[in-house]
């Protein structure tokens, strides 16, 4: 577990670090990304601190669903359900994870040909 106190996420969840939030719920916080990869980049976060997907889903899968939930709740908001939204989460340091916050990107509004690796 990371030191909240540090932790940049926990840190704007706190409001100490200012986020162009775009929905929030008792449990969890949705935030554009301030370095956006597509025209709708925005992070889903749960707001009690987990390092990543595994300590998540260690509690059970409720908040984990809350955060599925909310990634298609952002797609609505900003109107693209119907074009089309990807939902990433890269999970430990091989799969590119800089922020040790558990996060759900939610990218959108360009057509996305990356491969997934
Ligand atoms: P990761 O590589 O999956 O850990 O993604 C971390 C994401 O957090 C990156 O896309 C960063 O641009 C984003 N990020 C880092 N710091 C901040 C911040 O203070 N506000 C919003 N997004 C941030």
């Amino acid at each position: 577990m990371a030191n909240t106190e540090q932790c940049i996420f926990c840190r704007i969840v706190a409001g100490e670090i200012p986020a162009e939030v775009v929905r929030e719920t008792e449990r969890t916080l949705a935030f554009r990304d301030v370095a956006p990869q597509a025209p709708v980049h925005v992070l889903v976060i749960p707001k009690e601190h987990r390092d990543g997907l595994d300590g998540l889903v260690a509690d059970g899968t409720e908040t984990a669903g809350l955060l599925l939930q909310e990634c298609a709740a952002v797609a609505a908001q900003e109107g693209v359900t119907e074009t089309g939204y990807r939902v990433v989460v890269n999970n430990g340091a091989e799969a590119g994870q800089a922020v040790d916050h558990c996060h759900l990107h939610v990218l959108a509004g360009r057509r996305l040909t990356d491969t997934l690796g």
